[in-house]
């Protein structure tokens, strides 16, 4: 059997990071070797989060890579901290998965020249399942033919970027086959701040947040009396793990710098 995977979770003790952890513990093909959070040092992480991954915590990235010697980094913190980590990373030849969302195009700029410097593998994703990605596919094929859309994505409310990274990629996919302009009447006007969401070259992107929700997305298409509604549910955090497997696989086996799930998906999605 090859060996496993060895792998440094960031934001380890989120919602995010501690679904990975224990998704992992049932995938022999990867090896939890360090967490690393901010105010944990030297505790074990089946101590401190339960379940079987016996590994220590650290508060500094740099510090868990040298010691540990990962093969790879989770990173689910915040833009600010999965920045940092990213580029860490970099600087110490190691592979990176990006789950963080709400990244600056600056800093996704950034990256990606850092990369150039630094070529270990790279995936940058704002959604790892594998239905949504689906939805944004889908939501690009429709945009060719009812470039009227407004997208609604709606989220728990503890999330800290606004609009999502997933409403923002599907407008981004769309304005790809859509040409830019501007929805509903000239005239409009807006009584209440915001009520029509955000402008992303003439797509409004609304964006909900109340508790009891996970994370969802419909995409309305308008046309000559009819409309499109796609809807995608996550319904649990599970949703999201075969997306992180595949991805830390993908980079173990290519250098690239890559932004989106959909493109290790297979040809026929990129
Ligand atoms: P969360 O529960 O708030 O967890 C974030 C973690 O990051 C916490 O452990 C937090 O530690 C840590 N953190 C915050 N600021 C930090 C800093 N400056 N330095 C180091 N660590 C820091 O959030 P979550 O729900 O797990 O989501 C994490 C990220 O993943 C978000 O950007 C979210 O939008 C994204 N996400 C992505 C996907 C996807 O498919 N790509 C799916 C869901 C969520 P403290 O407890 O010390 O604050």
């Amino acid at each position: 059997m090859n060996k496993p995977i060895r792998i440094v979770v960031a934001g380890a003790k989120g919602r995010m990071g501690q679904e990975w952890i224990h998704y992992m513990e049932g995938e022999p093909t990867f090896q939890l070797v360090a967490a690393v959070d901010r105010t944990l040092e030297g505790v074990d992480v089946g101590n401190a989060l339960g379940g079987s991954s016996q590994a220590p915590f650290y508060t500094s990235l740099a510090e868990a890579i040298e010691k540990e010697r990962p093969d790879c980094l989770v990173d689910f913190t915040t833009p600010e901290a999965g920045y940092r980590n990213a580029l860490t990373a970099m600087e110490h030849g190691i592979r990176a998965v990006i789950g963080t969302t709400g990244f600056s195009e600056e800093q996704l700029k950034h990256l990606e020249e850092e990369h150039a410097k630094h070529p270990a593998g790279m995936l940058i994703a704002p959604n790892f399942a594998i239905g949504a990605v689906l939805m944004m596919q889908f939501s690009k094929m429709a945009a060719r033919f009812l470039p009227d859309v407004e997208i609604i994505e709606m989220h728990h409310n503890q999330k800290l970027d606004a609009p999502s990274g997933t409403a923002r990629k599907t407008a981004a996919m769309i304005q790809e086959v859509r040409q830019a302009h501007q929805q509903g009447h000239p005239n409009e006007l807006e009584h209440m701040a915001g009520v029509r969401g955000g402008d992303m070259e003439g797509i409004r992107i609304h964006s909900v947040r109340l508790p009891g929700l996970v994370a969802h997305q419909e995409v309305i298409f308008g046309g000559e009396g009819e409309t499109l509604h796609i809807r995608h549910d996550s319904n649990s955090r599970r949703c999201f793990m075969p997306g992180v497997a595949l991805g830390i696989r993908y980079v173990m086996e290519h250098p690239q710098y890559i932004y989106g799930l959909e493109h290790i998906l297979g040809g026929e999605m990129a």
